[in-house]
């Protein structure tokens, strides 16, 4: 057993002076993944700061012109709220396929951003030492191994681990931003918010160890109001995404003709991945499932597989359309 140690932070300015200001110090909020990865030897931080105190941070705010979730509300407190259930159905579906109820009470939203990769070798340091996301330089584990549930886009000859959550696929889509603290108050948007493993997988976020999540901020749209999540899964809960895909779409007066529409999918790649081609090809056509089929052909453009993952080439078209279909009211 490695010892660590423990603090509960009181301010926002304390949370981030206390990890600051050690070496390795991490952040707490649910632990639902933190300390999952410190069992398995994985995350190994000096100080455990915990932040689930910190004073307004667990609000859910919904208003004229957007949805503000507060980085400490809990996804369950999220997925239940009646007013994102009914007004913004992609946010509480999202949230609701993952994990399990008993996770979902204890997981934030600001922890939710931040889980790592589910790729075994990844998890597993003791007996696959080669993880360039883990230890950069020392390879990667999987390109040869068993790699049913890697990524087919984005990823790099050092990483092909697949983005595992379920929540941010639907922030991507719908151009939700994501509030920091980093001495300042700085937001990035959903889709900048998670780096492409490019030659340093260990970089998978563009902030510091001591820089705070304070809120996810979601714009309102009519796609957003007409909108769902669809997640694919080898089981029907409790399971990580073979594929899935957050759409929403918003038609002109005919009620025939695309005025706008968004997709984005999970599962298949190493970030929440928008899938802005297939968007391009429907705004402004006829709704129909010929149509859409055709347009969502092209979501694993640009595609590899390493053999055991290539089914998702085959699977996140048909994802991305049934997803279309079923909020179109075609299916
Ligand atoms: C068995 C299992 C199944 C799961 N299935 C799914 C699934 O199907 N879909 C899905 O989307 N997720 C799934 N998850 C992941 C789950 O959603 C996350 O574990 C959870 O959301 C993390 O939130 P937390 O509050 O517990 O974070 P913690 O474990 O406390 O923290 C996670 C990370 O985020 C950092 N952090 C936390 N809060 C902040 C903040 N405000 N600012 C900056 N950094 C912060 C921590 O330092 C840590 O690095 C699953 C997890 C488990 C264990
Ligand atoms: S896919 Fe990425 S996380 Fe998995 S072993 Fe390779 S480098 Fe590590």
């Amino acid at each position: 057993m490695r010892n660590f140690g423990y603090v509960r932070a009181a301010t926002v300015p304390d949370a981030q002076e206390s990890v600051g200001g050690q070496p390795d110090a991490r952040f707490l909020a649910g632990g639902t993944t933190m300390v999952d990865l410190m069992k398995c030897g994985v995350e190994t931080p000096s100080t455990l700061v915990d932040i689930t105190r910190l004073p307004g941070l667990d609000g859910i705010e919904v208003g004229p012109d957007g949805v503000r979730l507060g980085s400490l509300a809990r996804m369950s407190d999220v997925a239940n709220d009646p007013r994102i259930g009914r007004e913004f159905p992609v946010l509480s579906e999202s949230l609701w396929r993952g994990a399990s109820e008993q996770l979902r009470n204890m997981a934030t939203i600001g922890g939710n951003l931040m889980q790592r990769t589910r790729c075994s070798y990844f998890r597993e340091p003791a007996s696959f030492p080669a993880c360039n996301k883990r230890d950069p330089g020392s390879g990667c584990s999987a390109l040869e191994g068993i790699n049913r549930g890697h990524a087919v886009l984005g990823t790099s000859p050092s990483c092909i681990a697949t983005y595992p959550g379920d929540f941010a696929v639907a922030l991507v889509a719908f151009d939700a931003t994501v509030v920091v603290q980093n001495g300042g108050r700085r937001a990035f948007t959903a889709d900048d918010f998670f780096l492409l493993p490019g030659d340093t997988p260990h970089i998978e976020h563009p902030i510091g160890p001591a820089d705070l999540i304070l809120a996810v901020e979601v714009p309102v749209s009519a796609a957003l109001r007409r909108s769902h999540y669809l997640k694919v899964r080898d089981r029907e809960s409790y399971e990580f995404a073979a594929a899935s895909a957050a759409v929403g779409l918003e038609m002109e007066d005919d009620g025939t003709t695309v005025r706008d529409v968004r997709i984005a999918l999970g599962g298949i790649a190493t970030t929440p991945w928008r899938a802005r081609a297939v968007e391009a090809a429907l705004i402004g056509r006829t709704l129909d499932e010929a149509t859409v089929r055709a347009a969502c052909a092209q979501v694993t453009e640009g595609a590899v597989d390493h053999g055991m993952n290539s089914f998702k080439i085959a699977l996140a078209p048909r994802v991305a359309a049934r997803a279309l279909l079923t909020v179109g009211g075609i299916v």
